[in-house]
């Protein structure tokens, strides 16, 4: 946790809402990763946190990176992640993010559908290997948004397309290997299972010097050394290197937002009403996604309240049926576990300004983001 000294002094110093990161917490994780899987490759999944304090931390610890889009590669690139250390995943691959990924020498490429694997014949792509995304066809149990590993989602090749691309891949010597992301938020592990039985048959067949098991580790508490033996076991029987592409587990416990309450009301319901929301962090109301929640330099009866924000919308919250001391206006609070999926999904909905983002340094915190002004927000707007 953070002592309420620098709590305090940065609600003073750079106001609330605003992320803190504490990356002490991403060392400890990327040294979990090492130890169970030691010789894998991490490639960070940039959507979870593209902080450019984060990523050049990253960087600096031989993280690569998985990106999507124009402006994750711009990012990996500015925080010094090798090239060699970088993936170009997801559904869009278009001409212009295929030529900026040949531009900067990337080593990687998952190939998400045939299409794409169409459009890249027009391109020079002989220093690149690709992985060929399967759709793995299971349930990945987990939360319907996070289940990118079920037939109807729009991820990965079907089993006869993924044949058709190995055997031109493999004819080329250009096949890295099969690559699943069955999910987000993974914690039961026949899931795995599932998806190394499907991907069996298709190193057997074509061989591929990698296996890429994607991201979706469970946070708080997945089990990494069951879900290495398993990897362990796969990948020594058919000859492969692991590729992994964590992202929440590698940021999530880092991140804390800290938010100001404004206002009390008592009724029905007590609700704490904070100046952070869902603009500010989207999981609660999107996910459900559950956040530890604590005030600071408070104690005393405990009270339930609900933690909400200050738009006018419904969802708009940060947790239900919180046990929190009796609080009032101006308190301080920390909702923890928010380094993932938080203010890289905060948005200016209802006009509201993106938060500060702050990380702690060993004499104490930068700002590394500014907070958002009117400025920021008419920025783009044309009379
Ligand atoms: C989002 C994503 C990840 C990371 O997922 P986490 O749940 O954050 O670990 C990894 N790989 C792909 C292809 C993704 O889309």
């Amino acid at each position: 946790m953070i002592d309420n000294k620098t709590v305090f002094k940065i609600a003073q110093d750079y106001g609330t809402p605003t992320y803190i990161y504490k990356l002490e917490y991403i060392q400890n994780n990327i040294a979990k990763l090492n130890k169970y899987l030691p010789n894998a490759k991490i490639l960070y999944a940039v959507k979870a946190n593209p902080n450019g304090a984060i990523l050049k931390f990253l960087a600096q610890n031989n993280v690569g990176a998985e990106v999507i889009s124009l402006g994750e590669l711009a990012r990996a690139l500015k925080a010094g992640i090798n090239p060699n250390n970088i993936s170009l995943d997801g559904p869009r691959q278009d001409t212009e993010l295929i030529l900026a990924a040949i531009k900067a020498g990337i080593k990687w490429v998952s190939l998400d559908s045939y299409s794409q694997w169409q459009l890249w014949q027009q391109f020079d792509y002989s220093n690149l290997k690709f992985f060929i995304r399967l759709n793995p066809d299971l349930d990945p149990k987990t939360h319907q948004h996070l289940a990118t590993g079920a037939a109807e989602s729009k991820f990965g090749m079907t089993l006869e397309e993924s044949h058709v691309v190995a055997k031109d891949l493999k004819a080329k010597g250009q096949l890295a290997g099969f690559h699943v992301h069955a999910g987000s938020q993974i914690s039961d592990f026949s899931v795995y299972d599932e998806v190394l039985a499907r991907l069996k048959p298709l190193f057997e067949k074509y061989g591929g010097a990698h296996i890429n098991i994607g991201g979706g580790f469970h946070v708080p508490d997945f089990d990494f050394e069951a879900f290495a033996t398993i990897m362990h076991n796969f990948s020594k029987a058919l000859g492969l290197k692991i590729v992994t592409e964590p992202g929440r587990y590698l940021v999530a416990d880092s991140g804390f937002l800290l938010t100001k309450v404004l206002h009390k009301k008592t009724g029905a319901l007590d609700h704490l009403i904070c100046d952070a929301g869902m603009a500010d962090l989207i999981r609660p109301a999107l996910y459900n996604g559950v956040h530890p929640i604590t005030a600071i330099a408070k104690s005393g009866n405990e009270n339930i309240y609900d933690v909400d924000g200050p738009l006018c919308e419904n969802a708009d919250r940060l947790g239900r049926g919180i046990k929190l001391p009796e609080l009032d206006s101006g308190d301080l609070l920390l909702v923890s576990q928010v380094g993932a999926y938080g203010f890289t999904m905060s948005s200016n909905y209802a006009s509201s300004f993106r938060p500060a983002e702050v990380i702690l340094t060993n004499n104490g915190t930068k700002l590394v983001k500014k907070r958002e002004t009117v400025e920021d927000l008419l920025r783009l707007e044309l009379d």
